[in-house]
């Protein structure tokens, strides 16, 4: 039992690492000792030569099923040796004719032949784990796959390329020097400790502050690139939000009609602004609810309205402004709403005296007018991440590291600049903010950070 477990453990892991469906190709990748060994219990090359002889790592086979040599398929055979491939391991790519059937027929074959599927993100967590990535390479993998945007796919494309490891590793470095020289002083007895303590440590730490709060200020820019920024559309029945919403997406995507109350539930769409991923979201009209459909509807439209980044509130300006229109106000935060006044075409019988304090903006959505303007104040509001750089942009897991880093270096300077210093104390907090540097690019990780972090991935990535 034992042996037969132990086996299990050791096998070469197998997934299918295209999306499932009809396609040109489809491939299945498999990772680990054996790897080709196992390969070649299913494919046979027409010169009868061996598989591991593939000249250039590459060869066309015939696959067949381990057991029953049926044939099922001819694919091309890709062999990466260790250390030269994806995961560090030996590897081999199988590329099948694409479609559901035959890439499960592929993929049976290989776990007949002595392969076990991988867990998801598996061969990325052996990547990592054989040195071939650090850990924020491989959650750029994840942000790469799941871009929405260019500009999105662009962040994550510099993070691949070991972008924010980059910047985070010489921070850890510094402190962990820093942390070394305070234990030095450690090891004397008191009154034999050498000189006084670096005359640059104070500035040493400033700088790891200031390259830390650096990184923390990409934090906007990375939630909105990997998240996709929360725009709501709110506003009374009849203000013209499911014209807004179609107009922004350029189709017709929600029902519009004069009779109000047609948006009962909240319509969500993603657009791409200025390569910021937008969730646009239409929600059911802030009026007297006439049933219980209606009123949850308008109970989960203030609910994404608090949640939003940014609101849009529409008010008719075709319409006199009363006080069922003012009271959804009241639940607005200013800096984070646009004030929207929908059907500029119309003549204007609104009193905007009472809307002075909030941001507003005329449109006249199915005509396209105002639009620009409102697409501009948008990524206006969303910040600088639209004109910046695409560099190291930070997501939650380093934002929290960060965080601690930050408070474990000043609890460190506030310690040194006590008489007479802490140093058992110091030393240890520079060494807790380099091990939360550490966490970020995988120095210092522990089985449930990876299990944490992979099982976001997609079996076969
Ligand atoms: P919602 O209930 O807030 O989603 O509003 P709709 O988008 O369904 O629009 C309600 C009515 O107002 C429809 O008859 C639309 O054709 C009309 N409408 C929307 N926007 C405009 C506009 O800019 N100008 C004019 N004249 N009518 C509009």
């Amino acid at each position: 039992m034992a042996a037969t477990s132990r086996a299990s453990e050791e096998a070469p892991i197998a997934a299918l690492a295209t999306a499932p469906g009809p396609a040109g190709i489809a491939i299945v990748r498999l990772s680990g000792a054996g790897a080709l060994a196992v390969a070649a219990r299913i494919a046979r090359r027409p010169s009868g030569r061996a598989l591991a002889a593939a000249s250039g790592g590459r060869c066309l086979a015939r696959i067949v099923h381990p057991a029953s040599g049926v044939r099922l398929d001819d694919a091309m055979v890709l062999v990466f040796r260790a250390p030269h491939s994806y995961t560090g391991e030996e590897l081999v790519e199988l590329q099948g004719h694409g479609g559901r059937l035959p890439a499960r027929r592929l993929l049976d074959a290989v776990l007949a032949a002595g392969a076990r599927l991988a867990a998801p993100g598996e061969f990325t967590r052996r990547a990592f784990l054989n040195g071939r990535l650090d850990l924020t390479q491989a959650e750029a993998v994840m942000d790469l796959i799941q871009a929405r945007t260019d500009r999105a796919a662009q962040a994550a494309a510099a993070q691949l390329d070991g972008a924010l490891g980059q910047r985070i590793t010489p921070l850890a470095d510094t402190l962990l020097d820093l942390c070394a020289d305070l234990e030095a002083r450690l090891d004397f007895e008191p009154g034999e400790l050498p000189a006084e303590l670096p005359t640059d440590l104070a500035a040493t730490l400033a700088t790891v502050t200031t390259g830390l709060r650096a990184l923390l200020a990409t934090w906007h820019e990375g939630h909105l690139l990997r998240e996709g920024a929360l725009v709501v559309i709110s506003g009374r029945p009849n203000a013209g939000k499911s014209s807004l919403l179609n107009a922004l997406l350029g189709r017709p995507r929600a029902i519009v009609a004069a009779t109000p109350g047609t948006t009962r539930d909240s319509i969500e769409e993603s657009i791409d602004l200025q390569g910021i991923p937008l969730r646009l979201v239409d929600t059911a009209g802030l009026g007297d609810p006439a049933c219980a459909i209606e009123a949850e509807g308008v109970a989960r439209a203030g609910v994404l309205m608090r949640r939003a980044d940014i609101n849009l509130h529409l008010i008719d300006a075709s319409q006199p402004l009363d006080d069922a229109t003012l009271a959804p106000l009241a639940a607005l935060d200013p800096a984070r709403t646009l004030l929207v006044l929908s059907k500029g075409d119309l003549p204007c019988r609104l009193d905007v005296e009472p809307l002075a304090g909030w941001r507003t903006l005329t449109v006249a959505a199915p005509r396209g007018d105002g639009l620009e303007t409102l697409r501009a104040a948008l990524a206006d509001r969303l910040g600088s991440a639209a004109a910046a750089p695409a560099g190291a942009d930070i997501a939650a897991r380093h934002r929290e590291e960060l965080l601690t880093a930050e408070a474990q270096t000043a609890a460190a300077r506030d310690l040194l600049q006590m008489a007479p210093p802490d140093l058992v104390l110091a030393a240890g907090a520079l060494r807790a903010a380099a091990t939360a540097l550490g966490r970020i690019t995988g120095r210092c990780y522990s089985e449930e950070l990876l299990d944490r972090i992979f099982s976001r991935f997609c079996v076969g990535k």
